[in-house]
């Protein structure tokens, strides 16, 4: 199955972790193969914890026909067992990738071979060649562990010169955060296409927890919305689904290559968010 949308979405899922949640995922992929994504990308657990279901999760999508992306986090990886992994994807079918650090559950230690998603970029281009199209993370509100806004916009730059062809971002809910990002990686001389991802609001609780680990802001007046709603969780994702589908629309009409939404393994949000954007045939 290949993509006819005239504005290209992919879809993340991560794998579950038990036989019900593999066959609860089946499902929700045949709803939203009704987006015919350009891929589907399945999350890797730091220091491979998740190496079999994220395999296994990637084999099913491209049995159904679909492009299917691998993550791939490095931290606490060595070279031997990285190269053996990318053999593992290679022999799959699989051409696409989202090389990642990855963070390390804490008690994992610090060890490993590489130290940034850049290594591993040039590793794959210097191991693999041209065997893989390359997707790296950028974020447009800056890593929570950068030294500085400049520093993490030339990290960026110094995965692109590695080897990386395109950029999902980090979500975000300020549209004017992610045309900076793009500006400023212009200016660096980065042109690789860099397409928003995109988490729909579901649940007040659970987006808030996300955001505060992995450093996305949620507006002020998002968030106390939110919070003026409590447990009324249809008044949640009505607001959510709006506020979404804002965001996409500014996005598309300012030039975003296209739209990666993280699933979080449902489909009702990004089908409902896609047919208000005209994306659904
Ligand atoms: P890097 O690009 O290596 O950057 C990490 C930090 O190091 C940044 O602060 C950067 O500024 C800094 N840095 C980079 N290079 C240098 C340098 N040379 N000198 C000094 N500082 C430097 N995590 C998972 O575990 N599994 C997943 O499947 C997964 N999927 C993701 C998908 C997307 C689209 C995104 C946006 C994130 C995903 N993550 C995933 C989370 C990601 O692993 C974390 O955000 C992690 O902390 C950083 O990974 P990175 O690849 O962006 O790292």
């Amino acid at each position: 199955m290949t993509s006819t949308s005239r504005f290209p979405v992919s879809i993340e899922f991560f794998p579950p972790k038990t036989p019900e949640g593999v066959e609860k995922l089946r499902i929700v992929r045949h709803q939203l193969y009704a987006l015919k994504p350009e891929f589907c990308s399945v999350t890797f657990g730091a220091g491979g914890s998740t190496q079999e279901g994220t395999f296994s999760t990637v084999r099913d999508i491209l049995s159904e026909g679909v492009n299917a992306a691998s993550h791939f986090s490095c931290i606490g990886a060595t070279r031997e067992r990285v190269r053996g992994q990318l053999a593992t994807l290679k022999a799959m079918g699989v051409k696409r990738l989202v090389a990642l650090r990855g963070d390390l559950p804490s008690g994992y230690g610090t060890g490993g071979e590489f130290h940034y998603a850049s290594d591993l970029v040039a590793f794959i281009r210097a191991e693999m060649s041209d065997d893989f199209h390359i997707e790296v993370a950028a974020y447009p509100e800056i890593h929570p562990q950068a030294r500085s806004p400049e520093s993490d916009l030339k990290a960026f730059a110094v995965k692109v010169e590695a080897g990386a062809n395109s950029a999902i971002t980090q979500y975000f809910y300020n549209s004017d955060a992610y045309f900076r990002f793009v500006e400023d990686a212009d200016a660096l001389g980065v042109q690789i296409p860099v397409v928003p991802g995109i988490m729909p609001i579901a649940s007040s609780s659970q987006l808030m927890r996300f955001s505060d680990a992995c450093g996305a802001e949620i507006p002020r007046w998002i968030r106390l919305r939110l919070q003026g709603f409590g447990d009324d969780t249809a008044s949640i994702k009505a607001f959510g689904l709006d506020v979404v589908t804002d965001l996409c629309e500014q996005l598309r009409a300012g030039g975003a290559p296209g739209l990666h939404f993280y699933s979080m393994n449902q489909s009702a949000a990004a089908l409902e968010i896609c047919q208000r954007l005209g994306l659904v045939a």
